[in-house]
């Protein structure tokens, strides 16, 4: 090797190595300038009128005020525009949903690309699929992603455990094993006992994968539910590998036995009565989150295949049972007093007790539940539900990010990336203006969404 010597050639070499595998748009890449504009930091803070410098893929400023443009820098006016970092969802399912239909035979990389440009569409810039990805499809899917999928969400994604042949529900399970089948690749590690349980973490561990998602549910009776003898000494030797431990729970009540084990995180919120204050305050106490996940039993009554945000990238066959067949316009719709109450009165036992509400969709997991059209819909329910906006923000940039581990997510401050939405209209005036998206920043590089909505609406 020519510059085996020296660390500063090293460098060179990496540089000039970098250079030439980067896309010619990258390579091109110029400083982007946005002023007068509102800005939704992500921290719960908010600069009325400011400015923000990107420049090579990240935020090299951001201020009220004039920031000066540096020579060449392109400027756009930010005048009555409100920008926001780009959004996290925190629980998804990649690669079983298509434009046509659901299923494990849509599961490959060009799907997953597909998923996560169609979250890129609606402001996204990462997604964690949650225990039902092929391992080694998904980890080559990460290394060449910044290469081959430029305007596709981050992926992020755990490995699923659960009593062995068990976990996701039992239609999504046969999907699954479909996958396994056909790629020959591990999905779910089988845990049936406490020294397989710690095998298998560490081989999690040493494939590279930074996560492990549980379930803890018996299906109403259907499947065995992951004993307590079992995940604590998964979650144990997890801690001490270093992989966080997330967690379907079935109930609130499995949470504080989780907690005490050493889960990092819910992603099912369980809210209701049975979400008591005491489970709120260790939930808050052990640094865990919460993603209520309400969407998912909701949006199902809903016609939401009427609803152009989502009909820019579903071709007409995808929104076959979208609508009607008993789902109604989102005005019909009249909710249950007594439960709403009760969901409102527990999300807000969470947030008054300081614990993290991460977003989280279970996007994917079920047919017709559609990855990023969902996630602007869970944030208007936590609004309906007593969150503020700018907590609703929050939840989906940079407290999602701190959980993921995501160091360059999440928040407009400088040394973070440039990836950040515009908007046309101030989302903390109403919630629904999130979906006022003009352009979608990702690394710096604005993304082609007139080119992904085309392509993912055209039925193929
Ligand atoms: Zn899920």
């Amino acid at each position: 090797m020519l510059f085996r010597s020296s660390a500063i050639h090293r460098e060179i070499l990496k540089t000039l190595t970098m250079l030439l595998f980067l896309p010619g748009s990258l390579l091109a890449q110029e400083a982007m300038l946005i002023s007068n504009a509102r800005l939704v930091i992500g921290d719960g803070t908010l600069i009325e009128s400011g400015s923000l410098l990107a420049q090579g893929g990240g935020i090299a400023a951001v201020g009220s005020g004039e920031i000066p443009a540096p020579d060449g820098a392109r400027v756009i006016d930010g005048s009555g525009k409100t920008v926001i970092p780009a959004l996290i969802d925190g629980h998804t399912h990649l690669g079983y949903q298509s434009s046509r239909d659901w299923g494990g035979h849509n599961y490959s990389p060009e799907n997953l690309r597909d998923n996560l440009e169609q979250y890129a569409w609606y402001g996204f810039a990462a997604a964690f699929s949650a225990g039902t990805d092929a391992e080694q499809m998904a980890l080559e899917f990460q290394r060449n992603q910044r290469e081959r999928y430029p305007d596709a969400a981050r992926l992020l994604f755990s490995a699923g455990m659960g009593p062995e042949g068990q976990g996701p529900n039992d239609a999504f399970l046969v999907e699954v094993a479909a996958v396994t089948g056909r790629t020959g690749q591990t999905i779910l590690h089988g845990l049936n006992d406490p020294e397989q349980a710690v095998i298998e973490a560490r081989e999690v561990a040493a494939s590279g994968i930074d996560f492990i998602k549980i379930w803890v549910d018996d299906r109403g009776g259907s499947q065995r539910k992951l004993a307590p003898e079992v995940y604590r000494p998964l979650l144990a030797v997890s801690e001490s590998l270093g992989l966080k431990v997330f967690v379907h729970q079935q109930f609130a009540g499995d949470m504080p036995d989780l907690l005490a084990a050493g889960a990092r995180g819910f992603l099912h919120g369980r809210l209701g009565d049975a979400f008591t204050a005491a489970i709120a305050r260790q939930t808050a106490a052990s640094g865990a989150f919460v993603v209520p996940n309400l969407g998912l039993g909701e949006l199902r009554r809903e016609a939401i295949g009427d609803d152009p945000f989502l009909r820019a990238v579903l071709p007409d066959a995808g929104a076959d049972g979208l609508t009607g067949s008993g789902r109604l316009p989102a005005g019909e719709i009249v909710r249950d007093e007594e439960r709403e109450n009760s969901l409102r009165d527990s999300l807000m036992r969470l947030v008054d007790a300081g614990a993290d509400i991460v977003l989280g969709t279970d996007a994917g997991a079920l047919p017709g539940h559609p990855f990023g059209y969902t996630g602007h819909r869970e944030l208007e329910i936590y609004v309906r539900l007593g969150m503020s906006p700018m907590q609703a923000m929050a939840a989906g940039t940079s407290v999602a990010a701190r959980h993921l581990g995501i160091d360059d997510l999440g928040l407009l401050a400088p040394g973070y990336s440039a990836s950040l939405v515009i908007l046309s209209a101030n989302p903390l005036d109403d919630i629904r203006n999130t979906r006022t998206i003009e352009r979608v920043f990702l690394e710096g590089r604005e993304i082609h969404r007139d080119t992904i909505a085309a392509r993912l609406s055209e039925a193929r």
